[in-house]
């Protein structure tokens, strides 16, 4: 699965149905934190469902084989309950079983029979218990016919109008998430990946919906009479029970043909945005099915729904937030976020659903392959430089983590590393494969190994071994040293030239340590020199400390080290900037333009920033004239303004947007603002009319509020332009705050009560909007609330948060709830305290928030 936004607001509250369960919150001492760094804590997303729940995590034993599953649904709409009968094909794995345990949460059973003879069963926590009649043989099935009913706390959602949204299309909707056993709240079954089974569904709607569920469709029958459709789907091919999903509802439906139908799904009244959001769909399944096996599922379809975020890859029937549909103003700004998320779970029907983790533990078989198939999808359609950028880019966000968790996380290890480590290190490890087996190797070995356990699941061990069998190469090092155990080296190098002897001296260091102790790393590294006579050299890297020399006949202008960027480090490379300036300039690859553009960034003085400059104005690819803007911006003194007032007028919007935040940046200065607010009304991107209008508000203009309210007029600014209003922090704001807290459009609703954390502190009427919106039907208002609440301290609302911490049927939003009652009844922090505090803290904050703005960075992409 993956997680969804857009941009810091967006990815706070466009999040899933079941989103963001938050980690512990830590208080230091007896010191309460900031309220900034605590929401920043609370607002960390953790892995999506503590994958470790089930503790210890390691595959479940089975007293059984589910072997069918089929499931006869109808609904009490105006009650939201799903009234149903599974029926579950089960054969014991032994003969002398008198029990039998299946997972079903919350779940009403009104009876079991097996062959029309009743069952005895109980229910405890989130298990069902049968009492056999008699002995039965093993390998012998047996048909458990369950009744049951149920309004769902978890994993099925019932998407109504309501009163923010009262043109909304009925739509009902499953999300089993990934590791976050949510399914057994909707169906009893064996909820766990180890034993996949074929399922089947029956579903009874009212006329006019659509069904959709897993395989293909067996038939449809109209009942006339009742005004229902029963529609029957049948999946034949056996699959985990978490990604049995149920998507029912008043949707437009496309269908294209491919080697199996394509279907689509969105929202009714929004077809004519299937083409544009869908359009590169077929060609992503020629891709990963010409390159990893044929497609193995009988359709393909993908439906959008609302108030879900990013995607889940249910089997053949992948499910994606109604945020990712391309409207023809945003396709140009939005296109590679939403292919990326399509393509993301699409690779999962292979990475996932055809070969599936054993236990939790290798959730990474799953999500590290769909991170980095949807980045070889990005290379196939946008060419090598844009991925070899953005891998290095995960690189960088990967290596700033602390290296606390393994990519195979060892039981106990929860939740906020792990996501880090699942999604980004477990896709960066295929990068370490590929460049170590180079690409006809690496396909070959991922075609041996998603053959050998179609339909089945598999552990890290097990891919380690296909690569072998498959190639011949044995990457046991790699997988020991970069996926069984946290951590990456973190390299120091420095080089000279012996123009006597001709001889390059290279140094290298490994800083790393565990348990104080140095703990090098042992990796192949490349070094390349650059200028009259390039060369390269390999060698193991092994050593604490180490000092390499190779023969060259003359100095060279740069040496490189990893080029092409293979092996998952950090490098503090000891260069003058003269030698970066010239790498910038000459580097022919990508990659090592970008690392130097960036290594810029902490040097300054005029011939960098005219590099800088130069590199912004001119460079051919649009990443390194990026990066440029960000070290401009890093920089900080007026010299570089110049340069990036320049850059927004580049043809490539990331780059104008680039520009203008960095420009946001700098001292306030009346003439950029102007230009800002300028741009903010006619750039053709939204995304940079956004972008600049930000980073205007950020610069504190002179009657801000005036020159912003406007915007609110203009439909894509509108929640960019609440949240500079809130940036602007001019209490006159607050009566239109408080209006704007209504509006029907969430993002602009939530950035108002958002705003509220800061603005009309001590107005009874905004605590009283924030109360109000604790009760609020919309997950997003409840989370906002909390927050801003918690901002404020405002301790009187202690009572109404408790209550919401009891009643709260999301779990991530009882447990910000309940962590913001406990900090409210710390006392609040004096001045000098939070001073000194905040001093002892400030770089270890700044670590947090770089931390918390990768992992962002990262969701916004999905
Ligand atoms: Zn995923």
């Amino acid at each position: 699965m993956s997680r969804a936004g857009n941009g810091l607001l967006g990815s706070l509250y466009e999040t899933g149905a079941d989103t963001w369960p938050l980690p512990e919150v830590r208080y230091n001492n007896a010191i309460p934190m900031k309220p900034v760094l605590l929401l920043a804590l609370l607002l960390t997303p953790a892995f999506p469902q503590n994958p470790f729940n089930e503790k210890p995590s390691y595959a479940r034993s089975r007293d059984f084989d589910l072997q069918h599953l089929k499931l006869e649904l109808s609904f009490d709409l105006p009650a939201r309950k799903l009234l149903g009968t599974a029926t579950l094909r089960m054969a014991p794995l032994s003969g002398d079983l008198r029990e039998l345990t299946l997972d079903a949460a919350a779940l009403n059973i009104e009876g079991i029979t097996v062959a029309g003879r009743p069952m005895a069963f109980r229910t405890a926590d989130d298990k069902l218990t049968i009492t056999l009649d008699r002995q039965y043989p093993a390998g012998e099935p047996i048909e458990f016919v369950i009744r049951y009913n149920t309004q769902p706390k978890r994993g099925l959602f019932f998407v109504f109008p309501d009163k923010h949204h009262p043109d909304r299309p009925r739509q009902i909707w499953a999300d089993g998430d990934t590791a976050g056993g949510n399914n057994r709240y909707w169906f009893p079954s064996s909820d766990f990946p180890n034993d996949k089974t074929t399922t089947e569904m029956l579903v009874t709607v009212p006329a006019g919906w659509q069904v959709l569920s897993n395989g293909k469709l067996a038939n449809t029958s109209d009942n006339q009479a009742a005004g229902t459709t029963v529609f029957h789907w049948l999946q034949d091919k056996p699959h985990a029970t978490y990604l049995v999903s149920l998507v029912a509802g008043e949707f437009d439906k496309d269908t294209t043909n491919w080697k199996v139908p394509v279907e689509f799904y969105v929202p009714r009244g929004r077809g004519g945005s299937i083409a544009r959001t869908f359009g590169r769909t077929t060609q992503m399944l020629d891709f990963f099915s010409d390159n990893i096996a044929p497609y193995p599922w009988a359709k393909y379809a993908q439906a959008m729904v609302d108030t879900f975020g990013g995607g889940m890859e249910n089997t053949s029937a992948t499910t994606e937030g109604a945020a990712a549909i391309l409207e023809e103003r945003d396709f140009e700004d939005r296109r590679w976020n939403t292919d990326s998320l399509i393509a993301h779970e699409m690779a999962h029907q292979w990475f996932g659903d055809l070969v599936t983790c054993a236990d939790w533990r290798h959730t990474w078989l799953n999500e590290g392959f769909a991170t980095y198939f949807e980045a070889l999808w990005q290379e196939h359609a946008r060419g090598r430089d844009i991925f070899d950028w953005q891998e290095l880019r995960a690189a960088r966000s990967i290596t700033s983590f602390p290296a606390r968790v393994a990519v195979v996380p060892q039981n106990g290890q929860e939740g906020n590393d792990a996501y880090a480590m699942i999604y980004n290190k477990g896709g960066w490890t295929l990068h370490m494969v590929r460049g170590q087996l180079g690409d006809a190797r690496f396909w070959r070995a991922i075609q041996h190994y998603a053959k050998k356990f179609s339909y089945q699941t598999a552990t890290t061990a097990d891919f380690v071994e296909s690569i072998s069998e498959a190639t011949g190469q044995d990457l046991e090092w790699l997988f020991d040293q970069y996926v069984y155990k946290p951590g990456h080296p973190e390299f120091e190098v420095a080089w000279d030239y012996d123009s006597t002897n001709r001889l390059l001296h290279v140094a290298v260091k490994q800083n790393q340590k565990v348990d104080a102790k140095p703990a090098p790393f042992r990796v192949p590294i490349e070094i390349e020199t650059l200028g009259d006579s390039p060369q390269t050299f390999r060698f193991w890297a092994s050593k604490e400390s180490e000092d390499l020399y190779f023969g060259m006949p003359s100095r060279p202008q740069t040496v490189l080290f990893d080029p092409r960027d293979i092996i998952l480090k950090s490098v503090t490379l000891k260069k003058p900037a003269t030698e970066w300036t010239w790498q910038l300039e000459h580097a022919p690859r990508v990659l090592n333009r970008s690392e130097a553009a960036t290594a810029l960034g902490s040097m300054g003085g005029a011939e960098v920033v005219a590099a800088l400059a130069h590199a912004g104005a001119s460079d051919p690819f649009f990443g390194i004239r990026m990066d440029a803007a960000a070290s401009l911006a890093r920089i900080k003194t007026e010299d570089v303004r110049p340069a990036l007032l320049q850059m927004l007028s580049d043809k490539d919007s990331q780059v104008r947007s680039a520009a203008a935040g960095a420009l946001g940046s700098l001292n306030k200065n009346a003439a950029t603002i102007d230009r800002l607010f300028e741009m903010a009304l006619t750039d053709t991107s939204p995304a940079v009319r956004q972008a600049a209008l930000a980073a205007a508000a950020r610069l504190k203009p002179e009657k801000g509020l005036e020159r912003v309210k406007p915007f609110l007029d203009d439909q894509p600014m509108r929640p960019t332009a609440v949240s500079a209003m809130a940036q602007i922090a001019d209490e006159a704001a607050v009566p239109a705050l408080l209006e704007l807290s209504h509006d029907p459009d969430d993002r602009v609703r939530q950035s108002a009560l958002s705003a509220f954390g800061t603005l009309g502190k001590g107005k009874q009427p905004v605590s009283d909007r924030l109360l109000e919106a604790l009760e609020d039907q919309e997950k997003g208002d409840r989370q906002a609330a909390v927050f801003a609440l918690q901002q404020r301290r405002e301790t009187s609302a202690i009572p109404a948060l408790e209550r919401l911490a009891n009643t709260e049927p999301l779990p991530n939003i009882a447990r910000a709830a309940q962590a913001v009652v406990q900090s409210l009844r710390l006392p609040a922090p004096r001045p000098a305290d939070e001073l000194s505090a905040l001093r002892n803290r400030l770089s270890e904050l700044e670590k947090e928030n770089a931390e918390m703005k990768a992992r962002l960075d990262r969701l916004e992409k999905k």
